[in-house]
């Protein structure tokens, strides 16, 4: 039988309850740290649905943010007393039900092709404020030049 993607086939949960690290019996798989194989395939669905859902929620930050006379997307968290990485968490939570839905509407075909693009390798992009030093060292050797 598949790892529990929940523990990692551990049967335990590992997290954080005010500040503690507690390890608990894994509900999703009842300790084992296997689950059967239509619970797996729906897991992994369900990470499909988690990782739109995130994309979606970025676009409408960006998208709320790229109104200059808005008030700007973190402060729709302030205004529920949640921090702006919570709010966003959130927000992608309640996303993830509608998605799921249309994904479990979709044949067998292309719920593996999307679970096959989601499961993909990623390799994450540099973050865009990093400095960028080469070209400017570029420049002043040019510069240097003698002649
Ligand atoms: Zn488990």
């Amino acid at each position: 039988m598949p790892d529990c993607s929940q523990c990692q086939g551990t049967g335990r949960e590992t997290y954080d309850e005010d500040g503690r690290t507690v390890t608990d019996a894994c509900y999703h798989c009842g300790n084992t740290g296997k689950v059967d194989d239509d619970t797996a395939f729906n897991d992994r669905l369900m990470s499909v649905a988690d990782t739109l859902a995130y994309h979606q929620e970025v676009e409408h930050r960006r998208w709320v943010n790229s109104d200059s006379d808005g008030d700007g997307y973190d402060l729709g968290g302030y205004e529920n007393g949640l921090m702006p990485h919570d709010y966003f968490r959130c927000n992608v939570w309640d996303r993830i039900p509608e998605i799921g839905e249309k994904l479990r509407a979709m044949t067998l075909q292309e719920q593996e092709l999307l679970i096959a693009w989601n499961e993909l390798p990623y390799e994450p992009m540099p973050p865009q404020t990093a400095p960028i030093h080469e070209p400017l060292r570029a420049v002043i050797e040019d510069d240097n030049i003698p002649f």
